[in-house]
């Protein structure tokens, strides 16, 4: 099964372009769909989740045309938007059921799929609470339990780790990097340490634009001996901007120092080593447009 997506383009009536031309082929297994705030992210989820519509172009899902055949997706679609309501006093156990109950799901199966997705996601001792008490990292683990139901084929996770503290991120990681074997998981994400730690595949959009669509290893391979890097003093950071303008790509304070990372095909001849690349200056040097 492959999700195929040729030429999507999407302007909002504010005159947003918000996809320009976006084809993207996309396999089984985890996808990371990696852009800024406003890249147009949510704008292909929500158009792929069948929640809105293109103006232009086509996306395929094995034989089903995902734009036109709306129903037929639904049916093998499990999606995690950004924000889901939950209502306040109903226990997981009891809103998974409910919802089971909207997926077509038969009565006399939902007892048991209920309960094996709740202990998948490892929330069958917290079963009875209600998902309004849960912790941001417990309700997106409830996220996928629902997104799970129905044994979907493209799964579909709208920047989950945002707002998730460390710990709950890894075991969040965990999940996904089980469920993303045999269906086509796309995880929209402005974050680089997501797309490193699980994807396979990976498409970096900036402006409804594709910047990038292939391997992670691929793109670093491509950016190998093109990254220079030197530690400078917090006063320099103002000077090193308007020298190398949009070329520097990154920097970090390591120990309260500025370690600063500039794109150049040759050493710059001013005091910098050669670094290695890392998916944080891939994607800067992308979203700057210098590579
Ligand atoms: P992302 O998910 O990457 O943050 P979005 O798809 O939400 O990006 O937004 C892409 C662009 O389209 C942004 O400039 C955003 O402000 C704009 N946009 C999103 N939704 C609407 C809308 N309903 N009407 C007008 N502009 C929108």
């Amino acid at each position: 099964m492959q999700l195929t997506i040729r030429n999507l383009n999407k302007t909002y009536a504010n005159g947003v372009k918000a996809l320009q031309d976006v084809s993207l082929d996309i396999p089984t297994g985890m996808y990371g769909l990696l852009g800024p705030n406003g890249a147009g992210k949510s704008t292909l989820m929500r158009t792929l989740a069948t929640l809105q519509d293109a103006d232009s172009g086509s996306a395929t899902l094995g034989d089903i045309d995902v734009l036109k055949d709306k129903d037929a997706v639904r049916r093998t679609l499990g999606y995690l938007p950004q924000e889901f309501g939950v209502y306040p006093r109903i226990s997981a156990v009891e809103m998974l059921d409910h919802l089971a109950v909207l997926k077509g799901i038969p009565g006399g199966e939902r007892k048991g799929v209920v309960s094996a997705l709740l202990q998948r996601v490892n929330l069958w001792e917290h079963r009875k609470k209600a998902v309004s008490s849960y912790s941001g990292g417990m309700r997106q683990r409830f996220g996928i339990a629902q997104a799970l139901l129905g044994d979907p084929k493209l799964i579909i996770v709208d920047e989950p780790t945002a707002g998730l503290d460390p710990g709950e991120r890894n075991r969040f990681y965990n999940l996904l990097s089980e469920i993303g074997e045999n269906v086509i998981v796309i995880l929209s994400t402005h974050i680089v340490e997501d797309v490193k730690e699980l994807c396979s595949n990976m498409a970096i959009i900036n402006n409804g634009q594709v910047l990038y669509a292939g391997a992670p290893e691929a793109s670093l391979a491509a950016l190998q001996g093109k990254v220079w890097q030197k530690t400078i003093a917090k006063s320099e950071i103002e000077d090193y901007q308007q020298r190398y303008g949009e070329r520097l790509i990154s920097s970090k304070l390591v120990a309260g120092k500025p370690i600063i990372n500039v794109y150049s095909n040759d050493d710059p001849n001013d005091g910098f080593a050669a670094a290695p690349a890392g998916l944080e200056e891939v994607f800067f040097s992308k979203i700057n447009g210098v590579a």
